[in-house]
């Protein structure tokens, strides 16, 4: 889902006090998408219909594409996951 960028770009520049090249290539020319992504918790076999998820948006290197997650939540630009409970059904 879409995100406001220029708010990440702002929480990053409050938050990211080191410096800001990259920790593989160290170049400093990172791309931030605009979009928050999700990773599900593991089970350990087939993907669940009740299961944890955690949005991040992603900070990556241009050159060499390390990528940096950060918790959309804690970014306060994407709402908390409603709890599986909540699923209609
Ligand atoms: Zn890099």
């Amino acid at each position: 889902m879409e995100v406001d960028r220029e708010k990440v770009v702002a929480w990053l520049k409050e938050k990211w006090k080191v410096p800001t090249v990259c920790p593989v290539c160290g170049h400093n020319n990172w791309n931030i998408l605009a979009q928050a992504w999700e990773a599900r918790e593991y089970h350990g076999g087939p993907m669940m219909a009740r299961t944890k998820l955690l949005p991040f948006v992603s900070v990556m290197c241009n050159f060499c594409g390390h990528t940096l997650l950060f918790n959309a939540i804690a970014l306060d630009v994407v709402e908390r996951p409603q709890e599986a409970e909540d699923e209609d059904g």
